[in-house]
This record gives structure tokens, C-alpha cells and sequence, in this order.
């Protein structure tokens, strides 16, 4: 069984809230949630970080945005705005070691992040 906590919820060991699925992305609210709307999005591929990408994944990578997008619409943020974030290893935030997605929105968002 795998260490890695976003594949668990991936295959149903632990529970994920989630708002959207297809065959190759996941999404699900984050447990601790830093906006109204804080919602995490995921290659179904375990890829560790963006330093792991290899050729073949450009496409799924791109799946993110597009899921994001549609994310974005059911929840009503698209025309107010929502941020994308994605952090690559510990020195920028990176905590849970499986490709991810923020999307962030529902409040007014600074710059630059901290
Ligand atoms: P990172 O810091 O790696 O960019 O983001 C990891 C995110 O995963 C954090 O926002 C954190 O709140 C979220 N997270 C950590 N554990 C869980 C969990 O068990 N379930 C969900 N839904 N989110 C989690
Ligand atoms: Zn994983």
C-alpha cells in the first residue's frame, strides 16, 4: 500500500471531499482550507513534484488547468477571479509530496504570497 496520503484518497482508503472526477484528475476540498473556496486538484498519476515530470505528463498537467476551469465555474468564482498554486518542494510550502493544485478563491488575494 502506498505512503503517499493523496493516493489513498485517490483509491478510496481515506476519505476525500470530492468536488470533481475524471479518469486522469482528481479534486477534493482541502482539510484546512485558507479561502472560501480552497479545493485541491491532482493528477491521478502519483507524480512526487514538479522536478518529476517527465514528457508524457505534459498533457495530464494540462487536464489540471482544464479541471480547474470547470471547478471554477460550478463554484460561481470564475468572473470574480481565483488564484492556482502550485508549490514545488519544502523550501516553497510543498508538504504533501504528490502533484497538486490549489485553487484558491472567495476572498480578495494579496501579492506577493508570502
Ligand atoms: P502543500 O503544502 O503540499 O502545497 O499542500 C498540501 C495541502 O494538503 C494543504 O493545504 C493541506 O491542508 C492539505 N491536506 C493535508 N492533509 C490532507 C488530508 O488528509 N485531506 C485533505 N483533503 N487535504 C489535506
Ligand atoms: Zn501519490
Amino acid at each position: 500500500m502506498t505512503d503517499c496520503l493523496f493516493c489513498k484518497i485517490r483509491d478510496g482508503d481515506i476519505p476525500g471531499d470530492i468536488v470533481f472526477e475524471d479518469d486522469h484528475v482528481l479534486a477534493f476540498n482541502d482539510v484546512n482550507p485558507q479561502a472560501p473556496v480552497h479545493i485541491l486538484i491532482i493528477p491521478k498519476k502519483h507524480i512526487s513534484t514538479i522536478n518529476d515530470l517527465e514528457d508524457g505528463d505534459v498533457q495530464v498537467m494540462g487536464k489540471l488547468f482544464a479541471a480547474a476551469k470547470k471547478i471554477a465555474h460550478e463554484k460561481g468564482v470564475s468572473e470574480e477571479g481565483y488564484r492556482l498554486v502550485t508549490n514545488c518542494n519544502a523550501g516553497a510550502g510543498q508538504t504533501v509530496f504528490h502533484i497538486h493544485m490549489h485553487l484558491l478563491a472567495g476572498r480578495a488575494m494579496s501579492w506577493p504570497p508570502g
